[in-house]
């Protein structure tokens, strides 16, 4: 074969210089330690830049550059606009502000590049471990089953998926028509939208999710669920799916998980748990009696980049009977068949238990997380976040120019400003208008929800770094503002 003389054979994608690397790595480290040290002295949001924006319009790069410019661009366009979910008063949505070993491990796991599907190394035991300290934390038997994945968005999917083809047993093969009626899911109204996009995703169909009303605390009426699921079969629908929240993304309700367990069991349904934050608190003695069912779901979904404070992105699934979780997705393709010796022996690949192939090695951090801190120091951090969440709904009670809107079972507290006086929808501009000043005056971030058709601001605290104080300034410059517009 004739050589293309241009083509050099030691070229790859390895530095040239590799001191020149170490030293910019190096620098890497020192600023991201500098960036985890100083996240008390940032904004708690910061709008990114016009210069920043059109930074990321750039053509396609054909040309070499230096590693330490493209850094550059890194540090000083990228990095300052984070969306800063480590920052102490830094509430929205529900986010863990991850933590300085876990950046660090997930370099390791990067360098390593594994590719944690199948074969005989480290990564794959890493991953196993893993999944046998997080049943033994969701009190689920030693012989469930159990996958990483990225949020609990995929662990729920990952979880329908198991429970309709365990319904039945020809949907693999023959899709959804192997099945004579219309499958179908219930849920409180308050369930998250991830799961709704679930039961698309698996071809069941958002009309089929039933959207079971709540009490005045958020949680799933069992009576209407009983009498849904009854009419539902009277009508010549199969119902398949109970899915349970343990803390919902709006107040932190927990539905009486007990109860549910029960009814899927008499009605031999599947019970899965969504469980995203609100499944962390199992660890906790104290939660014993408000988690009970939470160990017979027959899934269950929780991320371990909320409340557990891991970097993102990674959440688990588990999966009661480990059988039925390998029935959903084993396959026995020739090129990925399990030997007995050499590198595709090991553990039974992951692809069997998940739609991924290809996976990275989140394992590792949440195995270093773990190991670092240890079950003491994550209850104590926990507890520490449902006491502020408590401080701040009293701080809320205490204030009469405040409302708080919705009981405060976890760490989710919704309250508005409420000087008296106005409705509804003229409070609803008033907090809207606060919370955006909170957030680009850089004060503080929380979010928000609709609750009853009141805007409520929303702190959902995963947030290790958060002191009492932040609270108080929380409440102080919502009055501020607040006093401010009505002026
Ligand atoms: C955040 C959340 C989800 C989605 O989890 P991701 O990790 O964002 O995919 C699902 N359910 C609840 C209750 C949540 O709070």
């Amino acid at each position: 074969m004739e050589r293309v003389p241009e083509l050099l054979e030691e070229e790859t994608l390895d530095p040239a210089d590799w001191a020149s690397l170490k030293e910019l790595g190096h620098r890497m480290l020192d600023d991201m330690f500098d960036y985890y040290q100083s996240s008390r002295q940032r904004p708690a949001w910061k709008k990114p830049s016009k210069y920043a924006l059109n930074s990321m319009e750039h053509p396609l790069p054909q040309f070499p550059q230096e590693a330490t410019e493209v850094y550059e661009h890194f540090f000083t366009q990228i990095l300052p606009y984070n969306t800063e979910n480590g920052h102490p008063r830094f509430w929205s949505w529900v986010q863990g502000g991850g933590t300085p070993l876990g950046m660090l491990a997930d370099m390791l796991a990067a360098g390593m590049n594994a590719n944690v599907s199948i074969g005989d190394h480290m990564p794959m035991y890493v991953e196993k471990q893993v999944i046998e300290w997080s049943k033994e934390m969701m009190g689920f038997p030693k012989t469930a089953s159990g996958l990483l994945v990225s949020g609990a968005s995929l662990a729920n999917i990952t979880a329908l998926v198991v429970a309709r083809n365990h319904f039945n047993k020809s949907i693999r093969k023959k899709g959804l028509q192997a099945v004579p009626a219309q499958m179908i899911v219930y849920g409180s109204a308050e369930t998250h939208n991830c799961v709704v996009k679930g039961v698309e995703v698996i071809g069941i169909g958002s009309d089929n999710f039933r959207k079971v009303p709540v009490d005045d605390q958020y949680r799933i009426r069992v009576d209407l669920l009983r009498q849904m699921i009854r009419e539902d079969r009277e009508a010549g629908h199969l119902p398949f799916c109970i899915v349970g929240n343990a803390g919902t993304v709006n107040t932190g309700a927990i539905d009486p998980l007990e109860e549910l367990a029960a009814i899927a069991q008499q009605e031999n349904l599947w019970f899965h748990i969504d469980g995203a934050f609100g499944a962390v608190p199992k660890i906790l003695p104290e939660f014993d009696d408000r988690l009970k069912g939470l160990e017979l779901a027959d899934s269950l979904s929780f991320d371990f980049h909320k409340w557990l404070y891991v970097n993102y992105e990674v959440a688990c699934v588990l999966i009661r009977d480990a059988a039925i979780h390998r029935e959903a997705f084993a396959t026995a393709v020739t090129y990925l068949v399990q030997h007995e010796r050499g590198l595709s022996g090991g553990p039974d690949p992951f692809s069997n238990y998940g739609m991924e192939l290809s996976r990275g090695f989140k394992a590792l951090k949440v195995w270093m997380s773990l190991k670092e801190h240890g079950i003491r120091r994550y209850q104590y951090m926990i507890r520490k976040n449902l006491r502020q969440a408590q401080y701040l709904a009293g701080l809320v009670q205490e204030e009469h120019n405040l409302e708080l809107l919705a009981e405060v079972p976890l760490n989710i507290v919704c309250f508005r400003f409420n000087p008296g006086g106005l409705d509804d929808s003229a409070l609803n501009i008033i907090n809207k208008e606060i919370l955006m000043r909170l957030q680009e005056q850089g004060i503080a971030a929380p979010s928000y929800t609709l609750l009853n058709g009141k805007y409520a601001i929303r702190a959902a605290i995963t947030n290790h770094r958060s002191r009492l104080e932040d609270f108080d300034i929380l409440i102080a410059q919502t009055m501020r503002i607040g006093k401010e517009l009505i002026a």
